[in-house]
């Protein structure tokens, strides 16, 4: 299986699992054209699962959902799905179990400031993966996870220098800390609740321009784990071996 990355940003966010014969789309935040670059037949793509309503993950839905793409998301993003046809969309709730093609997919809340889902998704090609994005933290124990793909948007220390260079004004970085996932709650949350044995590598998604530094979390998150971590950006790619 391999993992694509589009954009993994507040300017946009797309994801491409694509295997030997299906492909599933993570998040709706890049223009379709993005996606035709990769996938030359639509008819392989089962589905795209959508964390939440936010234009930066949801915005080319109705684009997606026209080229003939089933949408899976949560109530608050489908209610936002203006022109979508209801056959075109699935409504999630938080513990969620279902099938997309080969794709064995579980939906879990995630803490941001709109409705928000993670995925843990497993596949005959890839083993088990998790999909955390905008969520200030999780609560999900992940045993025997081989992949995971986690948000490591901002830190303490630049938040902090931003605020005081005057870039971020103290109201966005409190709406920062209280909805989005830092480096400390990353490593906190692996340290508790992942188990590290079948785990692969480690994915870092969404960093914030302003308050993160891709090169510092790299190596932060590889102290920590002994992983091999990849920072989430247009155009990595990666193989999820089994
Ligand atoms: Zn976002
Ligand atoms: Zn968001």
């Amino acid at each position: 299986m391999k993992l694509k990355v589009l954009g993994s940003s507040s300017a946009g966010n797309g994801y491409i699992l694509q295997g030997e014969r299906q492909t599933l789309l993570l998040e709706a935040g890049v223009p379709i054209a993005a996606v035709r670059k990769h996938v030359d037949d639509f008819r392989t793509i089962v589905g795209c699962l959508v964390s939440h309503s936010h234009g930066d993950h949801a915005k080319y839905i109705a684009d997606y959902a026209k080229a003939g793409i089933h949408i899976y998301a949560d109530e608050d993003v489908c209610l936002s799905c203006k022109g979508v046809h209801v056959n075109s969309l699935t409504i999630l709730e938080d513990g969620d179990q279902f099938r997309v093609g080969g794709f064995r997919v579980m939906a879990c809340s995630a803490n941001h400031d709109v409705p928000c889902l993670g995925y843990f998704i497993l596949h005959d090609e890839m083993g088990s993966l998790a999909f955390i994005t905008d969520s200030h933290d999780y609560q999900y124990s992940m045993t025997d996870l081989q992949h995971l793909m986690i948000e490591v948007n901002w830190s303490e220390e630049l938040l902090r220098q931003a605020v005081d260079e005057k870039r971020t004004p103290w109201f966005v970085a409190k709406r920062v800390r209280e909805t989005h996932m830092g480096l400390h709650n990353a490593i906190n949350y692996i340290q508790e609740e992942v188990s590290l044995d079948a785990l692969r590598e480690i994915v870092m998604l969404h960093l914030s321009y302003e308050n993160s530094d891709p090169r510092v979390f790299t190596e932060e998150i590889t102290k920590a784990f002994q992983k091999p971590t990849f920072v989430a950006a247009e155009g990595l790619e990666i193989e999820l071996k089994r």
